[in-house]
């Protein structure tokens, strides 16, 4: 089975058969150096990265974001993906350890790790996000609200320890809010009608698509190496930030996203006449 059927398979489950959480149910769970399985759980498992944690990542590391795709990302390829998925690409040995973690120390990106890292034990569903084998009745059945999840990974004594959490506390305590907006952002990207409706993307909008959200240093170039901003009203100072500022950029990609792919009135076209200085009259 390959790893892209698995991740569905793992989707489906979640969907259907795990317990639902609030913001308000507890649970008990404590993650330090001192457990006996420390650092066990960052090593063969599936991460997926979402555009935020890239920036975060690849800026953390000092690297580009073409560097950082070939080095530390896998890209599966299946005919019922609706748009890219990135994971995590883990190191090729036996225990396939994360290529980011230290045996002492831990993660050696802790305040930048991902989104999913963060989360853990907690998870995260949208049961309204498309999987390959869920019908229109299957998904009318769905409830449409996102719901919180416990994952209890194998070998994990996190669950031994005493500290009670509510999955809000838990959610803050780890810094997941910094990451809600960029969230909620790509989430309206995800599951936008587009997707919904059943269209699909040409080869080529896949790999625009994939740019724009995952490999912001060609972005940048591609906007600023061309007519870009001879065709789209971007105002000064935007555009100032556009050239240093990654999160102002990757906001502005998720915008051309939906002007370029989805047809959405999110930009600004500069008329011909405006260009030429004439008037329409
Ligand atoms: S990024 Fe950090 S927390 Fe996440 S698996 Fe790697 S070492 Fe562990
Ligand atoms: S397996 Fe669980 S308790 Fe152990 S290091 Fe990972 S998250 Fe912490």
């Amino acid at each position: 089975m390959s790893k892209a059927d698995n991740i569905e398979r793992l989707k489906n489950a979640i969907l259907e058969d795990y317990p639902r959480l609030t913001e308000d149910d507890t649970f008990t769970f404590a993650c330090h150096d001192k457990v006996k399985c420390f650092n066990s759980c960052c090593a063969d498992v599936n991460i997926f990265l979402t555009p935020y944690d890239v920036l975060r990542m690849k800026n953390r590391l000092g690297i580009s974001s073409q560097e950082f795709i070939d080095r530390y990302t896998i890209l599966p390829i299946d005919k019922n993906m609706q748009f890219p998925v990135v994971i995590f690409k883990l190191l090729e040995n036996d225990e396939k350890n994360c290529q980011l973690v230290d045996r002492e120390k831990g993660c050696t990106i802790y305040e930048d790790r991902p989104w999913a890292c963060r989360m853990y034990p907690v998870g995260l569903a949208s049961p309204k996000e498309k999987t390959s084998d869920c019908d229109a009745a299957c998904k009318a059945s769905q409830p449409a609200e996102d719901f919180y999840f416990l994952m209890k990974e194998e070998g994990c004594l996190g669950f031994g320890e005493k500290k009670e959490w509510t999955v809000r506390e838990w959610i803050e305590n780890q810094g997941v809010t910094e990451y809600d907006e960029f969230g909620r952002l790509y989430k309206e990207i995800t599951l936008h009608e587009f997707f919904q409706s059943g269209r699909e993307f040409t080869p080529e909008q896949m790999e625009n698509f994939f740019i724009c959200c995952y490999n912001l240093d060609k972005f940048r170039s591609l906007i600023f190496n061309s007519s870009f901003f001879d065709r789209f009203r971007v105002d000064e100072e935007l555009k100032a930030k556009l050239e240093t500022d990654d999160e102002e950029l990757l906001r502005f990609a998720f915008r051309w996203v939906r002007f370029s792919l989805f047809g959405e009135k999110t930009l600004d076209v500069i008329a011909k006449s405006d260009e030429t200085g004439e008037t329409n009259q």
